[in-house]
């Protein structure tokens, strides 16, 4: 009976010595993983120098993008939207690195974003969707140009994870959705060329970072920024299982400066549907001489938005021909060549938007 009863206590113990153990390991995790999460609000918080939290009254608070849309009026222009363009004085210039990176970071697309929560977590982007560091002077003036049709859904996630990034990596920063007016087929490359001359009218942008709206990147070291060559920041999708599908790939998210831009005569405009404008943009490049920068495998990762093919999008059958004769016609067609409408222009509180009338083929 006394042998039964120590060999139940025992095993009694042990169970406990381990439902001990567990518990500590468990709160350990806890505690790590709310130390770490801890440090990424810390770094962020520091880049949200600014008191002010825009509102406009004049712009009507919709969770809706298309709502937006007909309610926006041009804003007044906020005291620190006034400062935007100023000048910087007497600031240091920010960091090659900026300090307020984090790494690596966890994209999905399961959670629900709204404009509101966007634009609340982010109270020092003005309207237009502007932004620049308050406590140094950024090393380069961007402007992100996005091509777009009917992808709203897509573009709210943009917003959510860019700005916080964008704003982490200490540049002075607009964003340009550059919106095709219509049902005629798609022209991305156009639509980034309408981007940069757009973007110019406002601001002495000296870099151009061209991203389609479905892609994010997953690791804010990956900085959206020119560099002495044109930079392929897009390196590692997961649509292509984390690896470039080949050596000359520039499409997805790249930038180039304006210098590098001009002398490549811009982009092709005559490419009117999915494909071949970015191998395209690749052959002017490397005809006048220009390599790829590239971020490594693991800074470049990021993330596409999964979607059915759009509609007036189908792959260009024209577009083999086109690219093997880059080196003839891009001097005929590209910048120099441009013509389009502006059918309208709206300043959001976390975007520019630009309605354009491209043509058709
Ligand atoms: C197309 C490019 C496209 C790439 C990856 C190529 O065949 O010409 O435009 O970006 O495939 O999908």
């Amino acid at each position: 009976m006394s042998g039964d009863y120590n060999v139940n206590f025992n095993f009694l113990h042990r169970i406990c010595k381990l439902v001990v153990l567990l518990c500590l390991v468990h709160i350990s995790v806890t505690v790590v993983f709310y130390v770490r999460s801890l440090d990424i609000r810390f770094a962020f918080a520091q880049n949200q120098q600014s008191p002010y939290h825009v509102t406009t009254t004049n712009q009507v608070r919709n969770s809706d993008a298309k709502k937006e849309v007909t309610a926006v009026v041009q804003p007044e222009p906020h005291p620190e939207e006034k400062e935007i363009d100023q000048p910087v004085k007497n600031l240091d210039k920010c960091p090659e690195t900026s300090p307020l990176l984090v790494g690596p970071l966890r994209v999905e697309f399961n959670i629900p974003v709204n404009l509101d929560q966007i634009k609340r977590d982010n109270p020092n982007v003005q309207p237009g969707g502007r932004f620049k560091p308050k406590d140094c002077e950024a090393l380069q003036k961007v402007a992100i140009i996005i091509p777009f049709r009917k992808r709203d859904e897509h573009l709210k996630y943009w917003l959510y994870y860019l700005h916080p990034i964008l704003q982490r990596q200490q540049l002075d920063y607009g964003v340009f959705v550059i919106n095709q007016d219509g049902d005629e087929i798609f022209n991305r490359a156009k639509l980034l060329n309408v981007g940069f001359v757009e973007a110019l009218k406002e601001y002495d942008y000296e870099c151009f970072v061209f991203s389609d709206v479905d892609l994010i990147p997953m690791d804010d070291r990956n900085t959206y920024k020119c560099f002495s060559q044109p930079r392929h920041l897009s390196v590692s999708m997961d649509k292509f299982g984390f690896r470039l599908p080949y050596n000359q790939y520039f499409g997805g998210v790249s930038s180039v400066s304006k210098e590098q831009y001009l002398k490549i005569n811009g982009f092709p405009n005559n490419y009117w549907g999915w494909g071949g404008e970015d191998d395209d943009i690749y052959n002017r490049l490397a005809s006048k001489g220009m390599s790829i920068s590239r971020p490594s495998g693991e800074v470049g990762k990021c993330r596409m938005i999964r979607h059915d093919r759009d509609k007036q999008n189908e792959p260009n059958p024209q577009r083999f021909d086109r690219i093997a004769h880059t080196r003839e016609t891009m001097y005929k067609d590209g910048f120099n060549s441009l013509s389009y409408k502006v059918v309208k222009l709206e300043k959001f509180d976390l975007f520019t938007k630009i309605t354009v009338d491209v043509g058709k083929p």
